[in-house]
């Protein structure tokens, strides 16, 4: 397959006109000046498809029904209209889900999975990836394995129907039992875990306190806090490894920054979702100075509003700007591509290079040439085509343990 657009975007963040992508079994194997005049692709920019490295592609349905700034009462909105839903609705949400990440520009995903219908949604959007099966023993405490148990079945038919590896995760470090935890971690397997989102994990994990706390009371869960912060306690599980990617990583501390980059863990920032739940600004460029790797993700559409790659974009550039740093064009754009297919334990090299796997996406980014003014002004609508060049990644793993 060669494709001649007008120009490729390169991951320096260099737009060269007058070039053309050979493509030699999934891999691109030259890009070099045009070969012919007559091209297909006139009038578009060639670059690597975006990768959604955080979704819940089945909250689709609840987008603009959770009124909230705050973390918590959000949470607590979303427990109550969850199971309201019948799973035909579910199902049908995460399809819309699905067609819209593709119309963004997005052709691989790491979706943290609650209900067995994803799998259907990734498979029909032609969408590759992973899949991460929400483990939350809150209410099995006495008894957690049982409901591992229980996902792992779910795990097992999401893994069936879309094709892709599906991998056990715990939803957070206070919503799931330590044995099933470590459990989790020790498997060895990629996972993937919402951690220090909001304050409150800080507040119940070192002193037993604040509406975690009144959860466990309320559900006759024991509290023994371990004194440490959340990422400690992960750390204390085994779960700080490189096989371990990190959602959200908002309240942080310079340990936990340190702990994080020393073990190569992998991060999903969401920073519309922070922002709409009042969550403290991630420390981005602290987490890569450490050594972690940062991919950008749209969390679900419950928070984060419209699934829009732009809009997360500029949305990145301006939560670290709220912090001082400046988050450049090329980075923000590598966080949302190459990064973000690190993020979720992609075996492919997702880089607009000679011997990259890259998925790609062709945009009609109009009279905008440089990559800060594609940032600010683009939308779904500028995605003309994505173009899966690869097969898709093999099931390697088990829903274990
Ligand atoms: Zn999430």
């Amino acid at each position: 397959m060669i494709i001649r657009p007008d120009a490729v975007l390169l991951d320096s963040g260099e737009i060269v006109p007058g070039v053309e992508v050979c493509i030699l079994e999934g891999t691109i194997d030259r890009i070099r000046p045009w070969t012919k005049a007559a091209r297909e692709e006139s009038g578009l920019l060639l670059s690597c498809a975006f990768v959604n490295a955080h979704s819940h592609l089945e909250y689709y349905d609840l987008i603009g029904q959770v009124e909230a700034d705050d973390y918590w009462a959000w949470i607590q909105e979303i427990v109550r209209l969850k199971p309201l839903r019948p799973m035909h609705q579910v199902a049908e949400a995460a399809e819309l889900a699905a067609h819209a990440n593709r119309a963004t520009g997005v052709s691989a995903i790491g979706e943290h999975s609650d209900w067995p219908v994803s799998g259907d949604a990734i498979r029909d959007a032609g969408l590759g990836g992973r899949i991460f099966q929400e483990v939350i023993t809150m209410r099995e405490w006495a008894d957690p394995e049982e409901k591992v148990a229980r996902v792992a079945e779910a795990a097992t038919i999401n893994a069936k129907s879309s094709g892709l590896p599906v991998h056990l995760a715990p939803h957070t470090p206070f919503t799931v039992h330590p044995d099933a935890l470590r459990a989790i971690f020790q498997s060895g397997s990629p996972t993937s875990i919402h951690v220090a989102e909001s304050r409150y994990e800080r507040e119940f994990f070192e002193r037993g306190e604040g509406p975690i706390a009144g959860l466990y009371r309320q559900l006759g869960v024991p509290i023994e806090p371990p004194g440490i912060s959340p990422v400690a306690y992960i750390a204390a599980l085994g779960g700080l490894t490189e096989s371990t990617q990190l959602v959200h990583a908002c309240d942080l501390d310079e340990e936990d920054v340190w702990r994080i980059g020393s073990a190569r863990c992998k991060i999903a920032h969401c920073p519309r979702s922070n922002v709409a739940l009042g969550c403290p600004p991630a420390p981005i460029r602290e987490l890569q100075s450490a050594g972690a790797t940062v991919g950008l993700g749209m969390d679900s559409a419950a928070s984060s509003g419209p699934i829009d790659m732009f809009a997360e974009m500029r949305a990145a550039v301006h939560v670290a700007e709220g912090r001082g740093d400046v988050l450049g064009a090329e980075s923000v754009w590598r966080m949302a591509t190459t990064d973000a297919a690190i993020s979720i334990f992609s075996e492919r090299r997702w880089e607009m290079i000679e011997g990259g796997q890259p998925d790609l996406m062709l945009m009609d980014t109009e009279r905008w040439t440089r990559l800060p003014e594609i940032i600010a002004n683009c939308a779904p609508r500028s995605v003309m085509r994505v173009i899966n060049v690869a097969k898709r990644e093999e099931p390697a793993s088990q829903p274990a343990p």
